[in-house]
């Protein structure tokens, strides 16, 4: 018992396809059976190294851990000759030499009758020795399937093309290669989008010629964007790994995407285990799910929120890395992590927060400066830096007593003080709460930053 992911490396991850390879994996999971990862990679021309990355990367990221593979189909070559050679010695595949022009016009009559277009089957009996190879479909009865989420799909033979199973060059064509690939690797449940429901058909007529077991069926169907039009750039970006940039956690898309086209009652928040104890294909909705940008901001948010500190911290390293933060020199990661996790929006979101804690700057955001670092609040830093400079014991609850020391002397409201408090912290006045981030920031920081605000305000005033 088997599933597969079985994507065509010729661009970058689809976020269709990370959802195909997550119900894939599920499924797999769930019936403690192995996961397979099989690379389609027949079209030489669109098939790239950089794909073949992306995708090896993106399950990676999603932790969704194949068993077996990755296989290549570029390897297997010679077993899909094999299988196309006894299919034209059993007579059950042709050659056709069918000129493009013949096959064109033959299409355009058809059309025009308001006919199927489909192969008229004109070499069928003319043993040729070359040229394109054509699977023998029967003419008469029909082929059923039970899909686990379209349920019965029956289609006459009288439909089916003579498909071709190998190009003129030689080339094995997807059709053939999937056939053979599934039965070799025993895959007992296809999982695929329902672009492909049309192909299963003609692979079932395969798996009957050639003797083999036919496998279940799943066509999942497609992410639409929130406006019900395919989904595309403007609904969100389509590349998985531009959520890692984003600043998603793989754990809160993959819970976006089990229950987009997926659900378990009104259940919203699922942990990897829960998905795997309570997935069942046969609960795939049957119609299109849209893709819902608030929806999954609001997943993130929640598991930035909610996820063990180990892993949170362990995500954030990757753009913790990518900004060049130095965490030497600054607070433990972890603690000021769980003081950041509250009001982060993303990784990226965080990470960027994390920047004034570890990193000095030597300027402010010049628009806020001139707003805030007025002349009378020179005097509320120089007390911060006379009254801070007295505490030893350095914890936001002192921090927080000599501001509120200093509002009592002046008769000033708290923001008279933490305003030009913040800005100096942070040179950009993005801050949590202020006494727990000069906390985080240190001492010895602190006092630099507010010697740093008021030189500012004595070179304007000179
Ligand atoms: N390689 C095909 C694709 O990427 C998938 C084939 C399949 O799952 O059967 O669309």
């Amino acid at each position: 018992m088997k599933s597969r992911f079985a994507p065509s490396p010729t661009g970058f991850l689809h976020i269709g396809g990370a959802r195909t390879a997550l119900f894939a994996w599920l499924w797999a999971k769930k019936n403690k059976s192995n996961f397979v990862l099989r690379i389609e990679d027949t079209d030489k021309e669109r098939s790239t190294q950089a794909s073949v990355d992306a995708i090896l990367d993106g399950l990676d990221w999603l932790c969704l851990d194949y068993d077996e593979g990755p296989f290549f189909q570029s390897d297997r070559y010679d077993r899909y000759n094999e299988v196309i050679q006894d299919l034209l010695s059993k007579g059950q595949a042709y050659y056709c030499d069918c000129s493009k022009e013949r096959l064109e016009k033959m299409r355009e009559i058809q059309i025009a009758k308001k006919e199927k277009p489909k192969y008229d089957g004109c070499c069928r009996h003319k043993s040729l020795k070359s040229g394109v190879i054509r699977f023998l479909n029967p003419d008469t009865g029909s082929v059923s399937f039970y899909d686990y989420v379209k349920g019965k799909v029956s289609i006459a033979n009288s439909e089916l093309d003579d498909l071709v199973i190998s190009r003129s060059d030689g080339a094995p064509t997807y059709n053939l290669t999937v056939v053979v690939d599934d039965h070799d690797m025993n895959i007992e449940c296809i999982i695929r989008g329902d672009d492909h429901i049309n192909n299963t058909p003609k692979q079932i007529n395969l798996y009957r010629v050639l003797g083999w077991s036919i496998p279940k069926f799943a066509h999942v169907p497609m992410i639409l964007g929130s406006d019900g039009s395919r989904l595309s750039k403007r609904h969100g970006a389509l590349n998985l790994l531009s959520y890692r940039e984003e600043g998603f956690l793989p754990e809160a898309l993959l819970n976006y995407l089990v229950r987009l086209g997926w659900s378990n009652g009104d259940q919203e928040i699922f942990s990897i285990d829960e998905m795997i104890e309570l997935f069942e294909l046969e609960n795939i909705n049957k119609s299109p799910a849209s893709f819902n940008q608030e929806k999954l901001d609001w997943i993130n948010q929640s598991y930035i929120k909610n996820i063990s500190i180990n892993q949170l911290v362990g995500h954030l390293g990757w753009h913790l890395n990518r900004l060049e933060i130095n965490l030497e020199n600054g607070p433990i990661l972890n603690d000021l992590v769980e003081f950041l996790r509250e009001r982060s929006k993303s990784l990226v979101d965080m990470a960027k927060s994390c920047e004034m804690f570890y990193e000095d700057f030597d300027g402010f955001d010049e628009n806020q400066a001139s707003k805030t670092f007025k002349t009378n609040s020179k005097e509320v830093l120089e007390d911060l830096l006379s009254q801070l400079s007295l505490v030893n014991d350095w914890s936001a609850r002192n921090i927080h007593l000599a501001i509120e020391s200093i509002c009592e002397s002046r008769g000033i409201g708290f923001g008279k003080v933490g305003q030009p408090f913040r800005l100096a912290l942070s040179g950009d006045g993005k801050s949590g709460s202020i006494d727990k981030s000069a906390q985080f920031v240190g001492k010895e920081r602190t006092l630099n930053r507010l010697k740093m605000a008021i030189n500012w305000i004595n070179i304007q005033n000179n």
